[in-house]
């Protein structure tokens, strides 16, 4: 199958914009628009997948360091469109005849300011340089969060004002590199345009995918659907990966979190790999091949 971007390399934006493009010059069936765009203005791409009126959602790189979901998204999107191409089965599963019922909304890089961050540098923030200096230090080796200092992942309405007090209690006030909220939530305009397109799109399923842990959670508050945890545990059978509850700063303001909350149906977070962040690139093709079937059950659970 052809390569839509370089394996051995970190995705940053540019690498991500080239894959979707080469992916649609490939697949004609294959559609892609923007959902929005960044604090410093970089459209955030969707792929779309498959004809049927029953979408699911996958979404990778909340957080700067987990650039490597985007390159997983990416891969599994192009596995996808070569097996829908000649009808053959995906892990037994005949994806082509699955995606006439039903389609799939790839979001890549949710948060394509902050990877650009921690890979290149201040060099790519335009006219945020001062306020990102003052936030960071000018070292951006441990940053998670967007152009403004916002956490993505906990700026989302579901328990929002307990987590802020979380956070206060940290020590986390104001913008940071990571887990600082926002001052109320939806206030980024990458958060906003990812709920905007599920308020439109009323998926069916949600799946958020950052790393590192090889875990996948599938809880959150009363609103959680009965069959959460049985479709956690056929994800987790697939892969080897554990199912978990969450904890601490982690258990508020996430988009899985909002999800369930708001339409009261399966959500998820899976998180890819295991080690430290950002997972070491070498580890890329172990990683990927660990989930794909996971990523195929994901379309019919
Ligand atoms: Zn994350």
């Amino acid at each position: 199958m052809a390569e839509f971007f370089e394996e051995n390399k970190p995705m940053g934006y540019d690498e991500l914009i080239r894959a979707v493009q080469l992916l649609r010059w490939r697949y004609k069936f294959v559609q892609r628009f923007s959902i929005g765009k960044s604090v410093l203005g970089r459209r955030i791409p969707a792929i779309v997948i498959g004809t049927g009126a029953h979408p699911i959602l996958y979404v990778g790189a909340h957080h700067a360091l987990e650039y490597m979901t985007s390159m997983v998204l990416i891969k599994f999107a192009g596995e996808l469109c070569a097996h829908i191409e000649s009808g053959e089965k995906f892990h037994d599963k005949n994806v082509r005849a699955i995606l006439t019922r039903q389609s799939i909304y790839i979001i890549p890089m949710l948060n394509p300011d902050g990877v650009e961050l921690h890979l290149k540098g201040l060099s790519t923030a335009f006219g945020m340089k001062e306020r990102l200096i003052r936030i960071s230090g000018g070292n951006f080796d441990n940053w998670q969060a967007n152009a403004r200092g916002v956490d993505l992942n906990h700026n989302y309405n579901a328990g929002f004002k307990t987590l802020r007090l979380m956070e206060i209690e940290k020590g986390i006030t104001g913008p940071a590199p990571s887990q600082f909220g926002g001052y109320r939530p939806e206030s980024e305009p990458e958060t906003h345009a990812l709920c905007n397109l599920c308020r439109r799109m009323l998926f069916r399923r949600a799946y958020a995918f950052h790393s590192q842990g090889e875990e996948i959670f599938w809880k959150y508050g009363d609103r959680t659907p009965k069959i959460s945890l049985e479709i956690a545990r056929a994800l987790a059978e697939a892969s080897g990966y554990t199912v978990s509850m969450p904890e601490g700063l982690a258990s508020h303001g996430g988009f899985k979190d909002w999800y369930i909350n708001v339409f009261r149906k399966p959500g998820f977070t899976i998180e890819i790999g295991k080690g430290k962040n950002p997972l070491p690139i070498s580890e890329f093709s172990n990683i990927y091949n660990k989930i794909e079937k996971m990523l195929v059950l994901g379309l019919v659970l």
